[in-house]
């Protein structure tokens, strides 16, 4: 096995390999991105609680990685 195969499969090597799920949304025009962003600027606008700018980070995080990159690696 090449040395390079260890390292973990980029997107469009997965995508190639049809590991990339095709009802994956594109996050363009995705209202729920929109929303989640607006929460977050507006909490690093407002900037006095750290902890809601790290909470709304990861809300657009975890809803990016499970609405747009379905990945299946099982
Ligand atoms: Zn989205």
């Amino acid at each position: 096995m090449p040395h390079s195969a260890l390292r973990p499969a980029t997107f469009d090597e997965r995508r190639a390999a049809g590991a990339y799920v095709g009802d994956a949304k594109s996050p363009v025009g995705c209202m729920d991105c929109v929303r989640l962003e607006a929460a977050r600027r507006q909490a690093v606008a407002e900037c006095h609680d750290h902890d809601a700018v790290v909470d709304a980070t990861v809300a657009i995080r975890s809803h990016f990685r499970d609405a747009h990159l379905l990945f299946r690696t099982a």
